[in-house]
């Protein structure tokens, strides 16, 4: 509406504009008109006035000018102090139609133009001078403007009713416009309002044609599908997280309950705490996994990346794993790893190979073997210096069509087993997005029913070509760099 009023407002102005220019450049060519007639009939006046013996009037017969338009045509003959001699009928009860000062510049010979009204009509006259046996005369030859003044009024009330038929039509058909332009405008914003009362699987109608407004449509269906995905998956972590939490915390109040059902000795006692104190930790590590996953994906602020020599990480990892493994006969081993340095948060990357290893001794079989070898990434999608860690095991694999699923969060494949190795479905699902903090990733290279293979990419190069094997924790751990002071 708003719009329309704009646009009427704008076309009203530009209509009386042009209107105003019609108006004057008519009324200029009238009077320009008028005068070159007044001068025409005043020189022929002039003429037959002064063709005799001594002045007198000759009157030009009505219709003789300009078609009978100028009725009325009057002289008046003043002589040289300005006192009426002669005058046509109509003018013959007036003094003299002008002063003394235009009667001494027509006598001059200027032939001055005036405009006198005569008994309330307005009218145009020329003042001619005459000579006549010795005698100067001052000939005022005019002619009435009443129909020029007709034609102007008339032309006023046309140009006026063309603005308002204009202003009329032009509004109309501006908000005709407008309407038919914002249509879709108006329902995208009243599917937006209802998006925003929480509606958010609703999408904005596809667009018919791909204009502007048709693109903003796309664009905005874009950014409510990324909205609605946020959203969802926010849900979902949400419903998981308290799904994850509310087990064990259930089982530890069942455990209370039984407890209590009836006086206990105090060894008793004990063994509930003890079981409480095990369930407990396993829920300290579901929030602290939670509070980094969260960490993670708010970018990690404040994570430094600096050079971290990658065997003694590894080392440390296998270290914290080498009773479990011990415990199950499985090896852990280098495979021609040649000497790696990655830039990396040595915390967050500690968190990542911690558990990629620990999956490869919880999930591989008794009396397996763990692999880790590394290199240089050589393909050219790499536009940082990059080295790819791989670390194969020998447990049961797996299947294809899960090797992305098992970086989605609290996602396990054998949920029975994953109770076992005590497992929450979440160390992958951090994995992945703390790599993406160090600009690295994470995926299954390869799996099959004799075991899987993790490759890890991280920012970082090879310091050293010369390749060892063997079991990880005998590798000699690199010279540590000089540092200069
Ligand atoms: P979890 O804490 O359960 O180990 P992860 O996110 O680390 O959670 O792993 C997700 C699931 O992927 C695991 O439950 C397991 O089923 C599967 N998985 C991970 N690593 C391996 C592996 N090396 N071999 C076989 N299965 C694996």
């Amino acid at each position: 509406m708003q719009l329309t009023l704009w646009w009427a407002l704008a076309f009203g102005l530009l209509l009386a504009i042009a209107n105003l220019a019609i108006y004057s450049a008519f009324d200029v060519y009238l009077r320009r008109d008028l005068d070159r007639k007044v001068r025409t009939v005043a020189a022929a006046e002039l003429a037959s006035s002064s063709d005799g013996p001594g002045i007198h009037l000759h009157p030009i017969p009505k219709d003789a000018l300009a078609d009978g338009e100028f009725a009325d045509p009057f002289v008046q003959i003043l002589s040289e102090d300005g006192t009426v001699r002669l005058a046509s009928p109509v003018i013959r009860h007036l003094p003299a139609l002008v002063g003394y000062d235009v009667v001494r510049a027509a006598l001059d010979g200027h032939a001055p133009l005036v405009s006198p009204v005569i008994d309330g009509r307005p009218g145009r006259a020329a003042v001619l001078r005459a000579e006549i046996g010795g005698q100067r005369y001052a000939v005022i030859v005019g002619l009435f403007r009443d129909s020029i003044v007709a034609h102007l009024s008339r032309l006023a009330w046309v140009l006026a009713f063309v603005w308002m038929a204009g202003l009329a039509a032009t509004t109309a058909l501006g908000y005709w416009l407008a309407s038919r332009a914002l249509a879709p405008v108006v329902g995208i914003s009243r599917r937006a309002a209802r998006i925003a009362r929480g509606d958010f699987s609703a999408r904005l109608d596809p667009p018919v044609r791909l204009d502007e407004v048709g693109e903003m449509t796309q664009s905005l269906n874009e950014v409510l599908e990324c909205l609605h995905g946020a959203l969802e998956g926010h849900r979902r972590f949400a419903s998981d997280a308290s799904h994850e939490l509310r087990t064990p915390i259930a089982a530890m109040a069942g455990a209370i309950d039984v407890t209590l059902m009836r006086p206990r000795t105090a060894e008793e006692y004990r063994d509930t705490l003890r079981i409480l104190r095990e369930r407990l930790s396993s829920v300290t590590a579901l929030c602290e996994d939670l509070m980094l996953l969260v960490h993670a994906q708010e970018g990690a602020p404040g994570v430094e990346l600096r050079e971290v020599p990658l065997l003694p990480q590894l080392q440390r990892s296998a270290s914290r794993l080498a009773g479990a493994a011990a415990a199950r006969g499985i090896r852990i081993e280098a495979r021609d790893l040649p000497e790696l340095v990655a830039y990396a948060d040595s915390r967050l990357l500690a968190r990542v190979l911690d558990n990629v290893l620990a999956n490869a001794v919880f999930y591989n079989r008794d009396g397996g073997r763990i692999e880790i070898s590394g290199a240089a990434a050589d393909d050219a999608a790499d536009t940082l210096e990059t080295v790819v860690i791989t670390v194969s095991d020998t447990g049961t694999g797996i299947p294809r069509a899960e090797f992305e699923r098992v970086f989605e969060r609290f996602y396990r494949l054998d949920r029975s087993r994953a109770a076992a190795t005590g497992g929450n479905g979440l160390g992958l699902a951090i994995c992945r997005e703390v790599l993406a903090v160090l600009r690295g990733s994470i995926r299954v290279a390869a799996s099959s029913g004799d075991g899987s293979t993790f490759e890890i990419r991280l920012p970082g190069r090879v310091t050293s070509s010369s390749r060892r094997s063997g079991p990880l924790a005998d590798l000699p751990a690199p010279a540590p760099a000089l540092e200069c002071r």
